[in-house]
């Protein structure tokens, strides 16, 4: 069984938080045509703060740094993808044991509380034109690689190319959950900004694990 190291998990966050910096315009400009154009700006201010948080703080526990960034994104990125992202690392955090190193099944079973919590919260289904169009599939895949043979690296570079193609298939959606809900039918045509910037998490987790 492969493990999550703490390493790997900052690795991770440190990625994303890359990705979302190169593509912050990219994301606010899809956030334009389909909301107020500051999805790009939330995320990225929000895991600047996370990343900074977690290089101040001790390494020991995976969980302690779930709940920093958590809390860190809960108080710093703001609008609907704030308090998602937010209070779904929290449920996250308290679903992971609290230890410097975990079982990758133990990974996957947070991942799980994470997109129980934005589905509670944010009531989204899949085709409503969200970042659950990235996550709730993403879910059952990772859930299935549990019981595969294919090496994990391997399948997670598989993912994270499904979870581009999901996002980009967000365009043809209609919306109905978030502002973009607000323009109905005029909201087709354009990707949603939530469901890239979840790819871009699934691609720094395949970079963090084929560096692991
Ligand atoms: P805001 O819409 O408040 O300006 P952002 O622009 O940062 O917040 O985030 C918008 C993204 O949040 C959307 O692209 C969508 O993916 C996601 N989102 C919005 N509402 C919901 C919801 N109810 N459930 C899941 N995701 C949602
Ligand atoms: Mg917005």
């Amino acid at each position: 069984m492969p493990s999550m190291k703490q390493v790997t998990f900052r690795d991770l966050w440190q990625r994303f938080a890359e990705l979302v910096h190169e593509n912050k315009s990219v994301l606010n400009d899809l956030d334009a045509a389909i909301g107020d154009a500051d999805h790009g700006s939330n995320m990225d201010r929000g895991l600047e703060k996370a990343v900074e948080a977690l290089n101040a703080s001790p390494e020991g526990s995976l969980r302690a740094d779930a709940k920093l960034i958590g809390m860190t994104l809960m108080s710093t990125v703001g609008g609907a993808s704030g308090a998602l992202w937010g209070s779904g690392m929290l449920k996250f955090a308290a679903a992971l044991p609290d230890a410097p190193e975990v079982t990758w099944a133990d990974f996957v079973n947070a991942l799980g509380a994470f997109v129980e919590a934005l589905s509670k919260r944010g009531q989204a289904v899949a085709g409503d034109k969200t970042m659950m169009d990235v996550f709730l599939p993403a879910m059952v895949e990772i859930q299935a690689q549990l019981s595969d043979e294919e090496s994990l690296p391997a399948s997670m570079v598989r993912l994270a190319d499904q979870a581009k193609a999901w996002s980009d298939g967000t365009r043809d959606l209609v919306a109905k959950r978030g502002r973009a809900a607000y323009l109905g039918e005029r909201s087709a045509g354009h990707i949603d900004p939530g469901s890239l910037s979840s790819a871009f998490w699934f691609e720094a987790l395949a970079g963090a694990v084929g560096q692991q």
